[in-house]
């Protein structure tokens, strides 16, 4: 799955690509991803100049000079590709929709799963997807404040372990899976602790690790958007290195610096691993 990371590299290159081109042609080959995928897009975007681009949490927004907004979320499998586009050129194997721009650029929505959603909606308003989301984990420094205090206020009352609330989207947007074992590993916390027990400067420690974390993991894909938006996009995720993600019985980095050999636990919270170590995580 498209995490944070990598949905703000593709909306980077999306608007290295096409920033100010004009819609010449928008065909959908399919009515529904995971919700209908609005007929009127494909009239009402001809003729438009993309404009904007912008991330929320793990959408896409892209805003036209007509006053509307096309909303992209990638799902479990979804990629966008840009290519010069070629006359006569086929439609490639789970192609849900194919914009052409004036300029001579193309760009496919491919998604194998179809858990992705493509819609348009206006630019004044707020799209329903967004309503509910809590804030961004990225932002300066007085931002990075906001974010601790809004923490602290969530987790006061929550019993439920660490690793679920950071999950929860409600509470603090964008953040997947990977990057929350991540950051939790480096926070020195573990997933199983209940929210409402962490001190402030264990919060302090979270927030700052998560924006550490996600903010390498742009600079990764700062150099690697080609690949990303250029290529047939065979290239997932970011070569970053893992420390506990998907690491279970590989020894813990950390405590092996201290001469002991832990090996990495994993547990299912929610549904969904959770990788840790459960001597140096508490
Ligand atoms: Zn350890």
């Amino acid at each position: 799955m498209p995490e944070l990371p990598e949905v703000e590299t593709i909306k980077r290159g999306l608007e290295n690509s096409l920033k100010n081109q004009t819609v010449l042609s928008v065909k959908c080959h399919r009515d529904t991803l995971r919700q209908v995928i609005p007929r009127r897009i494909e009239s009402d975007l001809t003729h438009a100049k993309m404009i904007n681009f912008a991330r929320r949490g793990k959408y896409i927004l892209i805003g036209l000079n007509n006053q509307q907004t096309i909303l992209f979320h990638l799902g479990m499998s979804g990629k966008i590709i840009i290519s010069p586009e070629i006359i006569n050129s086929t439609i490639q194997k789970h192609e849900h929709m194919t914009l052409i721009t004036q300029e001579g650029q193309r760009l496919s929505y491919i998604d194998p799963r179809r858990f992705g959603v493509i819609d348009l909606y206006p630019s004044a308003q707020i799209h329903p997807l967004l309503r509910r989301m809590g804030p961004e984990p990225l932002g300066d420094n007085a931002y990075q404040q906001t974010l601790i205090i809004h923490l602290q206020k969530y987790l006061a009352n929550k019993k439920q372990p660490i690793k679920l609330t950071l999950l929860d989207q409600h509470i603090i947007s964008g953040l997947g899976n990977i990057y929350v074992c991540e950051a939790l590993f480096l926070a020195g916390i573990s997933p199983l602790r209940e929210s409402k027990t962490l001190k402030h400067s264990e919060i302090i420690k979270i927030v700052k690790r998560i924006q550490e974390i996600l903010t390498q993991a742009i600079e990764a894909g700062g150099s690697s958007i080609r690949d990303y938006v250029h290529s047939d996009g065979k290239k997932g995720y970011f070569q970053m290195q893992w420390k506990v993600y998907g690491k279970e019985h590989d020894l813990c980095i950390n405590c092996l610096t201290k001469g002991k050999k832990i090996g990495i636990k994993r547990i299912t919270q929610g549904g969904r691993s959770s990788f840790y170590c459960d001597n140096c995580q508490k």
